[in-house]
């Protein structure tokens, strides 16, 4: 039985009817571990049992550990999480909850990172990657077979990549290849846009969004394959068009989401001329744990001053 579950498309009626077109939320935030992470990373730590390991090793402090985690635990499975100094002790205590082993390594993850590995190396640990594997794919790509409804146009966040390319894959598979998809970067962290601007892999020198679960330096080398070879529209906004949109989304929907989500909803709520042609357009609202009320009130007094 999968980690994950189906979740609710609904319509954004009050955005609905101010844009003049159908706008559906696929509400990713509502998964066990808060955002769609656990598609692909369930699949994974399913893949590992099948193939009778018992130990997952992370090195995100973000939603991919958590994801990790929460599989690990509902299957039985060890689960050590290596996170830099820098993670929040929030953070650390969310990763405990649910059963991991926290390990604290290093100033920056790379440093995390590199110790995560060697964990893997000395143990035979299954390290989990985050967002850069084609079963990861596989199992983000489930939440576009889920949908029942074919729209012009699908509007995501790009981190990695690995939800893109998890859309990507399920588009394909249903022979969708008309949806054209946009894919939502903030300044500061826009590999992507970068990349596909300069026809090459483009790494960036440092992350400088608070939109912290977009914070990947360099995309997956397919998520630039698949922007060359299906519809795609790059976009980039600011991070106060992405914290503004999660206060937005917190007021309509009363339900919290990280700046990551921020992004993709800001193209609806502030009418983005990239889904203009668009009647039909759904937000792939992929959720995020690291978010509080507060954060929403500093958000909010911050839209309020400009
Ligand atoms: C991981 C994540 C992203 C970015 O996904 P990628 O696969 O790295 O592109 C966006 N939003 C949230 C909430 C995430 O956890």
């Amino acid at each position: 039985m999968a980690l994950h579950i189906a979740t609710p498309l609904q319509e954004d009626i009050p955005t609905s009817r101010r844009l003049g077109k159908k706008v559906f939320l696929k509400m990713e935030c509502v998964q066990p571990t808060g955002s769609f992470k656990i598609r692909g990373i369930g699949r994974l730590a399913e893949n590992a049992v099948a193939r009778n390991k018992t130990h997952l090793v992370s090195s995100s402090g973000g939603n991919a550990g958590y994801s990790a985690a929460y599989a690990g635990r509902r299957l039985g499975l060890n689960v050590t999480v290596v996170v830099p100094e820098t993670t929040p002790h929030a953070t650390r205590d969310m990763l405990a909850g649910q059963g991991a082993r926290v390990v604290v390594h290093g100033k920056v993850w790379d440093e995390a990172d590199l110790a995560a590995r060697a964990i893997v190396a000395d143990t035979g640990a299954v390290y989990v990657p985050p967002f850069d594997d084609p079963d990861l794919w596989d199992g983000h790509s489930t939440l576009v077979s889920e949908m029942a409804l074919k729209p012009d146009a699908i509007i995501l966040s790009v981190g990695g990549g690995g939800l893109m390319c998890g859309v990507m894959k399920g588009l394909e598979r249903l022979g969708w290849h008309d949806v054209a998809v946009v894919a939502v970067e903030t300044r500061g962290a826009d590999a992507l846009s970068q990349s596909i601007e300069k026809n090459e892999l483009v790494t960036l020198p440092a992350i400088t969004s608070v939109a912290k679960s977009l914070g990947a330096l360099r995309v997956a080398p397919e998520a630039l394959a698949y922007a060359r070879r299906h519809p795609t529209t790059s976009v980039v906004v600011p991070d106060r068009a992405a914290t503004a949109a999660c206060v937005t989304f917190a007021t309509e929907q009363r339900m919290l989401v990280e700046p990551a989500c921020g992004a993709s909803l800001s193209i609806v709520y502030d009418d983005h001329p990239a889904i203009r042609q668009a009647r039909t357009v759904v937000v792939v609202v992929c959720g995020g744990i690291n978010v509080q009320p507060r954060d929403i009130q500093n958000w909010a007094a911050q839209s309020a001053s400009v």
